[in-house]
């Protein structure tokens, strides 16, 4: 699977496409922002939109989908307890719920759900790539002071995430690094803040 990471709007985000170039599809990871952008992407790529998937219901990951969805129709996925914030028309969404195997038209991507930064808050997994939302960032890891938001669920994901193979990349749901993408290796051994989780929930609630 071919992986293009976009940055799309004015926060940094990245919207990702996962191309598989056998079956002339791709899905979408929290497209966002720049519809037109993205739509031009597909298009160069000459594939179709299994589906899309969201790691969690912040504005910032969805913005301005509906139109593109409307348009092309295809299915959105989100887990369950994200749903009520997210600004896109409910009968357009999919949800599921906790850890799962999304499969539509054979694409199959690994849902690892890690809340934390929110309580439907995924990480999704396609082979050895990782695309980590605003669960895990380059050196930090994602906002833990919003109201649908738990400090010590945070630390939990985070180490879970830091049981994974070392060489799997990871791919952030935000820009704010010097680095496009990381690995779980250097995540264990570099970012503080999986410092902090490790040492115990009294450390990492500061
Ligand atoms: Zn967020």
């Amino acid at each position: 699977m071919k992986i293009k990471q976009l940055q799309v709007g004015l926060m940094g985000n990245y919207c990702y496409i996962l191309i598989d170039e056998k079956r002339g599809l791709c899905v979408l990871i929290d497209p966002s922002w720049d519809m037109e952008k993205i739509e031009e992407e597909i298009n160069k790529e000459n594939v179709k939109v299994a589906y899309a998937v969201l790691t969690h219901g912040h504005f910032d990951h969805s913005r301005k989908l509906e139109k593109l969805v409307k348009k092309l129709k295809f299915p959105v996925y989100i887990e369950e307890s994200d749903l009520h914030m997210l600004e896109l028309d409910s009968s357009l969404v999919t949800t599921f719920s906790k850890d799962c195997i999304l499969d539509e038209k054979g694409i199959k991507l690994q849902i690892l759900h890690t809340p934390g930064h929110s309580k439907g808050s995924c990480c999704v997994l396609q082979g050895k790539n990782l695309f980590t939302g605003d669960t895990l960032f380059i050196n930090e890891c994602g906002r833990v002071d919003l109201p649908d938001s738990s400090p010590e669920d945070m630390r939990l994901s985070l180490l879970r995430l830091m049981d994974l193979d070392r060489d799997i990349k990871i791919y952030p749901g935000h820009n704010y690094s010097d680095k496009a993408y990381s690995t779980i290796g250097e995540e264990n051994q570099n970012n503080p803040v999986v410092a902090l989780a490790k040492k115990g929930r009294d450390y990492f609630i500061s």
